[in-house]
């Protein structure tokens, strides 16, 4: 989920026992508690709606009220990707809060009059400004009196309308959506010779991946190497060996490259140097969803098959090439309810063909790999329009 929408939430609220044990924590003004029961509640299902609305919830007051508050919420709670979706972002600066609006909004507001906002939005695009950018971009006249009430007023770069509110949820730039459970392991390197501890290294994993301190034991510290974390190309190199190391010592299935991304965090963003994250997902089929993905969304491998006049079923080839032809073969990620529509697109495609048709279908993407028929997940006949696992 990259942004949360009040609409999901409207649409099944599930006044869950979740919601009453936060909101009985709010109330008590024990606010750390209360985030991180909502937090390991988002880090086994990160699209949980009534998860990110009572997080919400739990973020709700000003700065001082926060801060007076028994158990405030952490600068470490505040900044964790899982809560990236309820974050609202200055399209300008980056700068970043939780916009109460959402919850004004679902108690009924339908105006809402902030004095003293901390940024506005565009209410077609979500082009936001915070306060800050609102009074540099301001262009009040030099003439006006200095006495006259100063309106902050910012305008759409998109859309050239006037910013209002309500100010809803944007979103963070810097966190990309990625499945908890897809993550294999985490390796991270801090620049310099001293190998950082698990209590500075939680902190910085935790702001742009969906993980909580409970996964410690997934993530890696490497040691870094002077001069290596300059540029991409070393920095590749360096993640590169360390993932080698690991995939040695059977931490890591083999391939971990492949899977993994880079992220290379700045001193500012982290605590108080750079960082080189790591991250690498489990091979594909290894878990329900893909990086990324949506609940039940899979990634399958479809191959085109024809009824030969033997009557066997048979992998169409190129003459030449013996491959495949482009279009017979391929991965798409799609839950399970798509794969006769799928298996159409396929057929249609090669619908020159006098022999009957089929698609197979393959769990993981083994575009590149061996297909058995002892691996076939299910398979739609022409004429059909049904899937059917297995081979029948
Ligand atoms: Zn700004
Ligand atoms: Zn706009």
């Amino acid at each position: 989920m990259q942004r949360f929408e009040l609409a999901q939430w409207r649409r099944g609220p599930q006044l869950s026992d979740l919601r009453e044990s936060v909101m009985a924590l709010v109330k008590a003004g024990r606010r750390r508690t209360a985030l991180d029961v909502v937090l390991r509640h988002l880090r086994q299902d990160p699209e949980s709606t009534d998860g990110l609305f009572v997080a919400l919830v739990a973020l709700e007051g000003s700065r001082t009220a926060l801060l007076e508050c028994p158990e405030p919420p952490t600068d470490g709670q505040r900044a964790s990707a899982l809560l990236a979706p309820l974050a609202t972002e200055c399209s300008a600066c980056h700068a970043m809060w939780y916009s109460q609006h959402t919850v004004l909004v679902s108690h009924g507001s339908t105006e809402i009059n902030v004095s003293n906002p901390i940024g506005l939005q565009c209410g077609t695009c979500r082009y936001t400004l915070c306060r800050n950018c609102l009074s540099t971009s301001d262009t009040g006249s030099y003439t006006e009196d200095v006495d006259t009430p100063h309106t902050v007023r910012g305008y759409c770069e998109n859309c050239r309308q006037q910013l209002t509110t309500p100010v809803l949820s944007t979103g963070r730039h810097d966190v990309q959506p990625i499945h908890p459970d897809t993550i294999e392991g985490v390796v991270v390197v801090r620049d310099g010779l001293i190998r950082p501890a698990m209590d500075e290294v939680l902190p910085v994993v935790m702001k742009f991946l969906p993980l909580v301190a409970d996964d410690a034991p997934l993530l890696h510290v490497g040691r870094g190497t002077p001069g290596m974390m300059g540029d991409e190309a070393t920095r590749d190199q360096l993640a590169q060996s360390l993932l080698l190391e690991l995939e040695l010592e059977g931490t890591l299935a083999p391939g971990a490259w492949v899977r993994s991304r880079r992220m290379f965090v700045l001193a500012g963003a982290a605590n108080d140097t750079d960082y080189l994250v790591t991250v690498v997902t489990r091979k594909q089929g290894a878990a329900d969803t893909e990086p990324g993905g949506v609940p039940g969304m899979r990634t399958y491998t479809f191959l085109l098959q024809v009824l030969a006049k033997n009557g066997v079923w048979s992998t169409v080839r190129d003459p030449h090439t013996g491959r495949t032809p482009d279009g017979g073969i391929g991965a798409v990620a799609a839950p399970e309810e798509m794969l006769p529509d799928i298996a159409e697109e396929v057929m249609e495609r090669f619908s020159g063909f006098p022999l009957k048709r089929r698609v197979v279908f393959f769990e993981g993407d083994r575009t590149q790999g061996k297909l058995t028929t002892d691996d076939v997940h299910g398979v739609v006949t022409e004429g059909t329009g049904t899937f059917t696992r297995g081979l029948s």
